[in-house]
């Protein structure tokens, strides 16, 4: 029978954990509390407009290394789709492109805001430069200092920051930059050029082609067939039992037991209470959890009677509702039937003020934003619509949280924790989930070595 893995959790980290480990010929159990898997990363069921969008739109960035690997692994690496190029706009009817390949990219990097003048994109190339020294080479009190201190630091002009710098800021970490840990945003811009070194190519934004169960879990399911790997929904873990410095068994909420050798414990920092209690540094752990804290997601799937006019998969609207919003549109990303009705998916990160207004004032809210920018919106009208707040989208990556993430190897060398919130050099991102889930799963096999 051999060693028992088990894995608590079926989001990125404890999909992947369970594919690369069941990958190594181990015997693995897959808990996870509800009656799917995904997690954060899952798509729903629009039953009107009879179509399958996403809980919230997720685009990945070219150096997600881990995520290559998992979609590698389950088979799906290529639903992936980079655009040259997307869109920003502004309500008075203005838009520019920025470019993400070639000279292109070094003119969206030094400002593509349709206002800036000649000063104004010189002393963009300028602050851009010292921004990326100082990622490189980052000053003491990087992490005393928001992004927006930052960027006001190295004199980034406010055309720049308008059209690239606060809004790349606010996708790396969901944060705004008031708010956002500069040391956050930092690290990302120093991981973002040590893989374009690496791979001799910018890092670039790129999204999924299909909805993220095909993307993510299909084939996932298909090699725990492959491999016996035990999934069971519904199990919630209570407890990992800890016996003489070893993962003795995991403790489930309806009071039986799954017996382990080893276990990944991918759950998010909101669910990690109770489960390390047998650990000896749990407590920091669980503080280190609590001062994480949330930053809230707002997604919304309209369905509208007729198309916006977009140009690219997807835009940024500059100067909306003082978050700055994207719409993602589907039809350009996954090339949708339009038979019944055009999908259009708006994000919006840091979404403090939306997230406690009804559906309701949302979708309305929504469909006002997009008349500000497309004419065509003031006519439609939505065959369906469907808000996911997610009050807990990601933890939070506040000034000063930085160094609070906890690594995925604990003083019990049998238990090893994953998910987005451990330390990685990434943000709260799919990649970080992933990333953490290959270094936990590489700490139990060196074990066995
Ligand atoms: C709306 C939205 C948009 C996003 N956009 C992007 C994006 O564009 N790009 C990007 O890279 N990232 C994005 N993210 C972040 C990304 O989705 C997450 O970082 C990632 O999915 C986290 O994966 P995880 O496995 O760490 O956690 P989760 O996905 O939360 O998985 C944890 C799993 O553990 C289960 N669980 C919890 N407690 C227990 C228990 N006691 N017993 C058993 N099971 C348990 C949960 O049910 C869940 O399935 C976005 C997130 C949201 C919400």
């Amino acid at each position: 029978m051999g060693e028992r893995y088990v894995v608590i959790g079926g989001g990125l980290a404890g999909l992947a954990a369970a594919v690369w480990l069941s990958e190594a010929g181990k015997n693995v159990t897959l808990l996870e509390r509800r009656g799917r898997l995904g997690g954060r990363t899952h798509a729903m069921r629009a039953e009107i407009a009879q179509d399958t969008p996403d809980n919230g739109q997720h685009v990945v960035a070219s150096g997600y290394e881990h995520l290559w690997r998992y979609l590698s692994s389950v088979g799906t690496r290529q639903f992936i789709e980079f655009p040259k190029s997307s869109t920003l706009r502004w309500p008075d009817g203005r838009s520019t492109t920025m470019q993400t390949t070639g000279l292109g990219a070094l003119r969206t990097l030094f400002g593509v805001h349709p206002d800036a003048g000649v000063a104004d994109r010189l002393r963009a190339a300028r602050a851009t430069l010292r921004l990326g020294w100082q990622a490189l080479h980052q000053p003491a009190d990087l992490a005393n200092l928001s992004t927006e201190q930052w960027f006001e630091r190295v004199g980034m002009p406010a055309p720049a920051r308008e059209a690239l710098w606060d809004w790349l800021a606010l996708g790396i970490a969901a944060e705004p930059v008031a708010r956002e840990s500069a040391k956050v945003f930092a690290n990302v811009m120093a991981t973002g050029f040590r893989l374009g070194v690496k791979h001799r190519t910018p890092v670039t934004i790129g999204y999924p082609t299909v909805d993220l169960d095909t993307l993510y879990i299909s084939g996932a399911l298909k090699v725990f067939e492959e491999r016996g790997v035990d999934v069971r929904y519904r199990s919630v873990a209570r407890r990992i039992r800890i016996e003489n410095g070893a993962v003795a068994g995991v403790l489930l909420a309806d009071g039986t037991e799954v017996p382990a050798d080893a276990v990944v414990c991918a759950v998010p920092n909101s669910n990690i209470g109770g489960l390390l209690d047998d650990l000896p540094e749990h407590p920091e752990i669980y503080a280190a959890a609590d001062k994480l804290g949330y930053t809230p997601i707002v997604s919304t799937n309209l369905y509208l009677d007729r198309p916006l006019g977009t140009e690219s998969a997807f835009e940024g609207l500059i100067g909306g509702t003082g978050v700055i919003d994207e719409v993602f549109d589907r039809q350009i990303m996954h090339g949708r039937s339009t038979e019944r009705a055009w999908l259009y998916c708006l994000t919006t990160s840091g979404a403090y003020e939306q997230i406690h207004k009804s559906n309701d004032e949302i979708i309305d809210e929504q469909l006002a934003l997009l008349s500000r920018y497309y004419p065509a919106a003031r006519e439609a009208q939505v065959v369906q619509a469907q808000v996911v707040k997610m009050p807990k989208a990601t933890f939070s990556q506040v000034v000063g949280t930085d160094a609070l993430r906890p690594p995925q190897r604990t003083s019990v060398p049998t238990l090893v924790l994953a998910g987005d919130w451990t330390a990685t050099d990434w943000s709260a991102t799919m990649e970080s989930a992933v990333q953490s889930a290959a270094k936990a799963v590489d700490l139990l096999l060196e074990l066995r070595q």
